[in-house]
């Protein structure tokens, strides 16, 4: 009998190991981990050059590699995913040798690398890239006609990586200090890439080539290419470091559309430059580009296809009618300016960084121009989207984001967190230090989770365990006796301990609830107990 209970529990156990944690491969390994054909060099500068050929839905053409040695080594991994192809590698005149392994190509270098030196390689790739299948969910090129039956051509890779389409190191642990986008493209199209359009060369076989720069650190997926034949517009905007160039791109059937749609980029602008800090990417402009798919927060360039309303495809995300006083893609995307692209994740798993952030900038804005209680009612609206499935955070090293809560639930966790700090001055002076402190750089969630305790002067790492490695909401029981109540979180982690506001008769008070029971008592008799409802938690009245 008890072997019996015994095996039961294993099955038990086993089963429901299987059920959540999947089984990561060699490749995976490859694709997520700093290797060590990929620690010993730090990457300064691409100098990338693609012909695209619309008839064939192919592309061909070389990366310049830039890298400095940080210890000597002999190897370099360079990533490109099948069925794109490396066909060769040089190095100052040299043709290389190579190993492939899945995604991932080990090229020898012959030239000693010694520490300190800056030296480059020049890869040559071509082939027929992975059409994305459910852009931008599913990586890939989408290639499209507008009305006119001219092609609508665009990338978007984030978690497959940009080696979807382009060789590079596809770790986002490393970026270019700036990069070169070279994009060759029929006479009657144009590309619209990354920085700023320095020039356009014409070729003698019927095609052009945008020559854009970046001029700032860039991740690996916020690289793009998009090829239409667009109309363009454009504006400046007064910002805190002066004036911003914003550019538009869009099909020329919908010119006057986004005219109307895209006067929301200015209140973009200025609201996210009060809560965060000034835009990251001054010297690279703000753009706004028309593309095939939903929209993707690609680095300066910011992909739209919202179809020019507001909501999110015209739907509310909260159910409050506040989600349809904004573009969504507008809002949401460029807020990745300041998390995603300025602030970026090392490893995917924690990409709550990125899409929390967001997440909570679309209720920032909807408290800049409309008030604190739109705000609280959006994030709270939004909390129908939580599934408490998995933890926010995945598992390291291996190319695998965590729960697709970190969008609405990583969104109340901040705003839960404001709520404890109760000082919105000092809140905000919090998410513009963070763009500072963080500015360009690529970071993990402990640094992050770091800054914020010790700038809120609140010890958070029980919060965080609960919120971001944990599926548990923290629940209050309580129990009402006549001139008394008596409460305890349960469902929390270790240490857990977070204060919550409540009414009581009316009135707000805070309390401060444990694993233990505590009580609070009056002696007039205790009516009309309530939760304010801007914390993420939930309660439970017991009899
Ligand atoms: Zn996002």
């Amino acid at each position: 009998m008890k072997k019996l209970i015994v095996s039961l529990i294993l099955l038990f156990i086993t089963t429901t190991f299987f059920a959540q944690h999947k089984i990561f491969t060699h490749q995976d390994t490859l694709r997520g981990s700093i290797t060590k054909e990929r620690i010993w060099w730090d990457l300064k500068h691409y100098d990338l050059t693609i012909s695209v050929h619309p008839e064939t839905k192919t592309i061909s053409g070389k990366n310049s590699i830039r890298y400095k040695v940080l210890k000597s080594y002999q190897i370099i991994q360079i990533d490109l995913q099948e069925p794109m192809k490396i066909t060769k590698v040089t190095q100052d005149g040299s043709s290389l040798n190579f190993k492939k392994d899945g995604y991932s190509y080990f090229i020898e270098l012959l030239n000693k690398q010694l520490k300190g030196d800056e030296n480059e390689i020049t890869v040559f790739f071509e082939g027929k890239p992975t059409i994305a299948i459910r852009p931008p969910w599913d990586g890939g090129l989408t290639w499209e006609k507008d009305s006119n039956n001219l092609d609508f051509i665009a990338t978007s890779c984030q978690g497959d990586g940009a080696s979807l389409w382009w060789p590079c190191k596809d770790h986002m642990y490393d970026e270019p200090e700036n990069m070169a986008i070279n994009i060759t493209t029929p006479n009657h199209l144009m590309d619209v890439s990354n920085g700023r359009l320095k020039k356009i060369t014409q070729n003698n076989d019927n095609t052009k080539t945008y020559h854009w720069y970046v001029e700032n650190p860039i991740n690996n997926y916020g690289v793009n290419m998009n090829v239409a034949d667009y109309a363009h517009f454009s504006e400046k905007y007064e910002g805190e470091n002066g004036p911003l160039d914003c550019d538009y791109y869009v099909l020329k059937e919908n010119l006057d559309k986004a005219k109307k749609q895209f006067k929301q980029v200015p209140l973009m602008l200025e609201a996210f430059e009060h809560w965060f800090g000034p835009y990251p990417f001054y010297e690279d402009s703000f753009k706004l580009v028309e593309v095939p798919y939903l929209g993707m927060e690609h680095q300066s360039s910011v992909t739209y296809g919202n179809h020019y309303q507001n909501g999110y495809l015209g739907r509310d995300l909260s159910s409050t009618g506040w989600g349809l006083k904004f573009d969504f893609i507008i809002i949401h995307e460029s807020g990745h300016e300041w998390f995603a692209n300025s602030i970026t994740y090392k490893d995917i798993a924690d990409m709550w960084i990125h899409e929390g952030f967001t997440a909570y900038s679309e209720n920032l804005y909807l408290d800049y121009h409309y008030g604190t209680e739109a705000c609280n009612e959006y994030v709270i609206g939004t909390r129908q989207n939580i599934r408490n499935d998995r933890p926010i955070i995945g598992p390291y090293g291996v190319n695998q984001s965590g729960s697709g809560d970190m969008y609405s639930k990583g969104a109340n966790m901040l705003h839960t967190l404001r709520q404890l700090l109760e000082d919105d001055e000092k809140w905000r002076e919090i998410l513009r230090g963070l763009n500072k402190e963080f500015y360009h750089q690529t970071v993990t969630t402990q640094q992050i989770e770091n800054y914020l305790s010790k700038h809120t002067q609140i010890d958070l790492t029980a919060f965080f365990n609960q919120y971001l490695r944990d599926v548990r909401i923290p629940t209050l029981e309580y129990k009402i006796l006549e001139n008394k109540i008596t409460f305890r979180w349960v469902q929390i982690v270790e240490n857990f301990d977070m204060p919550i506001k409540v009414y009581l008769n009316t009135s707000e008070k805070w309390i401060f609830p444990t694993k233990d029971w505590k009580e609070i008592s009056s002696k007039s008799t205790l009516s009309n107990f309530a939760i304010d409802k801007n914390f993420y938690v939930e309660s439970k009245l017991l009899n």
